[in-house]
């Protein structure tokens, strides 16, 4: 999107885990806002700093259709989107630019309790349910086991329970949710923590500007913080 703009845009999850956080930090960056009535902007004060709130899912296309300039979100969710775009033909448009140190799980998967689980390839022929279907494909590849992947939009811990999988790749923080379906984490696909997303092309106007700003100091905060 070549339009030239003086304000920054950044996308954030309206309501989940990253939200909170994710909003404490930029405001330890010096940012403050003003909420709109039906809580989609916050309008910069401090910064011509602005926030679109939204769906965690949105935030790689937001970017990727120049709405948004950049985003918090997820790794799982930006490297998932990455991948997709990559299996369609679509060039590389955003890009991870910070980790945040926030948010942090892993990808993971996950096997029913009663399995001896020997390693990888147990899971030939096997029917793995997933949220994240390119991530879990590159893995298989990269192992070179043939699975048969399912692919879900939640509840993907009751899968095997349902018989639609024999194992499950989820995200995993504590594993009680995988005790409670009597399923065990045996490896993980990636580790994750909130990120700063951005484009892979430099912006072209103040933004750019703006931009180093917010990164100096959001990295300033993040020094701290470890
Ligand atoms: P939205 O309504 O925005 O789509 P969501 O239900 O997809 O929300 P959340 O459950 O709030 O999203 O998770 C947001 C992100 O938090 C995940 O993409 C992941 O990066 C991170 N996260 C950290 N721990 C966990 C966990 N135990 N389960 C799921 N996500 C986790
Ligand atoms: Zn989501």
């Amino acid at each position: 999107n070549p339009a030239v703009r003086d304000r920054l845009r950044i996308a954030i999850q309206k309501s989940g885990r990253l939200s909170e956080p994710a909003r404490a930090l930029l405001a330890s960056a010096g940012l403050s806002w003003r909420e709109s009535r039906d809580r989609l902007f916050c309008y910069g004060e401090s910064l011509p700093v602005d926030l679109l709130l939204v769906r965690d899912d949105d935030i790689p296309g937001l970017i990727a259709d120049g709405v948004c300039d950049l985003g918090i979100v997820g790794r799982n969710v930006l490297a998932e989107q990455a991948g997709e775009r990559s299996e369609t033909g679509k060039p590389a448009v955003f890009r991870e630019w910070r980790a945040l140190g926030f948010g942090g799980c892993r990808l993971a998967v996950a096997v029913p309790d009663g399995w001896d689980w020997q390693g990888p390839q147990q899971l030939a022929g096997k029917r793995v349910a997933t949220t994240y279907p390119n991530q879990l494909r590159a893995w298989l590849r990269e192992q070179r086991v043939e699975a048969d992947i399912v692919v879900l939009n939640g509840s993907v811990e009751i899968a095997p329970r349902l018989g639609q999988a024999d194992a499950i790749c989820d995200l995993v923080s504590s594993g009680a949710t995988l005790a409670a379906n009597q399923l065990k984490p045996v490896l993980d696909v990636m580790r994750s923590e909130a990120v700063l997303a951005g484009p892979v092309q430099p912006f072209g106007d103040v933004r750019a500007e703006l931009a180093d700003l917010l990164l100096r100091r959001m990295d300033g905060v993040l020094r701290i913080r470890d």
